[in-house]
Parts: C-alpha cells; structure tokens; sequence
C-alpha cells in the first residue's frame, strides 16, 4: 500500500493511462478564459515530473460557455474527463462529483480561475509520500480583497482551528492532496468542503499543511462574497457537533434535559411546598413560570436527544457506515492459514 508517489512506474506516466495515479479535480463554475491555460499547466506539471495522471474538470452548471469548451477539449485530450452536472449545485457537489468519478489513488483538488499554482502539485505529493493521508495548501501570501476576504478568513480560520482542534492555517485554500480512499465514501453537504480537513481528522486521518503560492484572480470574477461567512459558521456548528457527539447524541441532550427537568421539578416541588404548607399565593409568581418552562424544555432536550439516538443508529445502519475506520490490518502469512479455534 505504501506504494511511493513520486517514484511511481515511469512507463505508467503515460498520458492517460488506464488507471492513473494522480487524478486533479478541478470544479468550474464560468471560467472559460482560465480553462485553457489552467489544463496545459497542470498537464505540463504531471509530465513534467513523470507522473501518471487524469484531470478531472466538473462543469457545475456553466453559463458562459465553458460547459462546451470543456466538452470539446475532452474529446480532443486523452488526458482530461469531463463531468458536465445538470445545473449549479456549488462547488461542495461539484468536488464530490470529482472524487466519485476520479480513478486515481491521489486526488489532488484545486481552483479552476488559476489562482491556485499548478507548480505546487509536486510538493504537496511529496509530502503526501512522507505518510500523510491530506496535505492541506496555506496561502501564505493570499491575493484577494483586503476587508471582504483577508480579514472574514482570519478570524474564520482561527474560530474552525479552535472548534475542529485540526492545527491547520488556511482552510478555505482549494489546493490540497488526499489518498483517495479517504475521501471517496465522504458524504458532503451544505459547503463543507471547506471542512474537509476536519472530517478527515474526525475519521482519523493524518493532516499535513505546506505554503503554497496564490495569485489574484486574471479572468471571471469570484463565486462568493461576505454571506458566505455566515454559512460557513453554521457548518462549523455541524462540524462541532459531528465531532463531539455524533455516535451519542443522548450524552448531550440527555444532559441538559436532565438538568433543566431537575430544575423544574425542584422548583415545582418548593412552589407546592409554598402554596399548601404554607398557604400562599403562587398564580403571580415569575418562578412558576421558569419552573415549567425548565420542567417542558427538559422533556423536549431529553425526547430529541432518543430521537437523535434513532437517526444516529438509521444514518449508520442503512449505509454500512462503520463507526470506526481501520487504517490496516497487519497479520502474518500462518494466520491466513490457521483457523483459531473459537
Ligand atoms: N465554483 C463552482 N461552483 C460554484 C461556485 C464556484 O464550481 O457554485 C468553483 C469556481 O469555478 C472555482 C472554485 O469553485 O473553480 C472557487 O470559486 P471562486 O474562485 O469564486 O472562490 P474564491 O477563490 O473567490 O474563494
Ligand atoms: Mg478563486
């Protein structure tokens, strides 16, 4: 398995070869002047460094005439597949699109507006050979919009370090490597793409982050503005609870139901105390009201969180999902062979 990525068969870097070892997936969404050149990059990269490879452009429902320029260069280049998509789903749906139809045992994912450097793909497969599973890129030296981008991303970026706990700098950065067993049977919504890192660490992969180069956008303009912040943190609210409690959901809302139930009852039973032992008036009291609206909530957390035990057992059970992944099992020849006895 440990098959080297930079010394891979010189002969299997043929253009297109039949199960490449690197596929790059790029996801376009109207970028027909970068398409061109963004291609003949990253071929000249591959080749250049004797790497067999596929690219893999999705067309997330173009508009601008990219969608028949990319069909018009796949039928020309053995090296590039096409994945044209119905409509625009968002560059989350169009990267999975990418890693269910890539073939290679890498995937590399970057942009398709060049602002990402192709020059950088050798380096992030190098550190991938070190033993990691995703080598993430941090653009060091960002080129974007000062107050839109740069600032929203700081404290984006150092919010999701704090929740995922995965130390990386840069996660909106494109340009990052997977073995592509890891992320192939990833399911992605919303825009979690961005938190690919976070996911995989949650499946316990290893992560690693090198700098790589940035350059200002030349042609098109960019998919997304300031309300992407605020979608970002609802995913990171996901994210924060798939990590902590996604395989017991009662050890939260079990928790504060039980809590908020022991309140109201607590409350309840001092409010009975007063009106019969002692005979006073309680109708008027705000303390009757938080005791049964502590007492109703609690019910509600604790009810919710055995329904999210439900769900939890649905969403695992009906896909085979495993809620362990094995890295590999190390076994000797003999104990192939000997059945121990039970
Ligand atoms: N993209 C996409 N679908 C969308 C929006 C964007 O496939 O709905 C692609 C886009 O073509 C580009 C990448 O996602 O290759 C990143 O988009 P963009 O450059 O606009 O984002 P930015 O770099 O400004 O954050
Ligand atoms: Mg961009």
């Amino acid at each position: 398995m440990n098959r080297s990525i930079l010394s891979a068969d010189p002969k299997a870097a043929s253009v297109g070869a039949v199960t490449p070892w690197v596929s790059a997936v790029v996801p376009i969404y109207n970028e027909v002047e970068s398409l061109p050149p963004l291609i003949e990059t990253i071929a000249t990269v591959f080749q250049q460094n004797g790497i067999s490879y596929e690219i893999l452009c999705v067309d997330d429902g173009s508009t601008d005439g990219s969608t028949d320029l990319l069909r018009q260069l796949a039928c020309q280049r053995p090296d590039l597949r096409a994945v044209l998509l119905r409509r625009n789903y968002g560059q989350t749906a169009a990267m999975a699109a990418g890693f269910n139809h890539a073939r290679g045992q890498v995937i590399i994912t970057l942009d398709g507006d060049l602002q990402n450097d192709p020059a950088d793909i050798p380096l992030l497969l190098a550190k991938l050979d070190e033993g990691y599973d995703l080598v993430s890129g941090w653009r060091k030296d960002r080129q974007d919009a000062m107050v839109t981008r740069l600032i929203p991303s700081r404290i984006a970026n150092w919010l999701i370090r704090r929740v995922t706990e995965v130390q990386i700098h840069d996660y909106g950065c494109s340009l990052k490597a997977y073995r592509s067993e890891l992320v192939r049977d990833m399911n992605l919504y919303g825009e979690l793409h961005r938190f690919l890192p976070a996911l995989a660490f949650i499946e316990g992969a290893r992560i690693a982050e090198i700098p790589v180069r940035h350059h200002a956008r030349r042609y098109g303009y960019s998919k997304y503005g300031l309300g992407r912040t605020f979608r970002v943190m609802m995913d990171l609210a996901t994210i924060f609870f798939m990590k902590k409690f996604l395989t017991r959901p009662m050890h939260v809302f079990g928790l504060f139901g039980m809590i908020a139930m022991l309140l109201g009852t607590g409350l309840g039973l001092y409010l009975t105390f007063l009106k019969l032992g002692l005979g006073q008036n309680i109708g008027d009291r705000p303390l009757l009201i938080l005791a049964v609206v502590l007492f109703l909530t609690g019910v509600q957390l604790f009810s919710f969180g055995l329904l999210a035990e439900l769900l939890m057992r649905t969403y695992h059970e009906s896909q085979n999902r495993p809620i362990y992944r094995v890295r590999e099992v190390v076994e000797s020849e003999n104990s192939l062979k000997s059945t121990p006895e039970v």
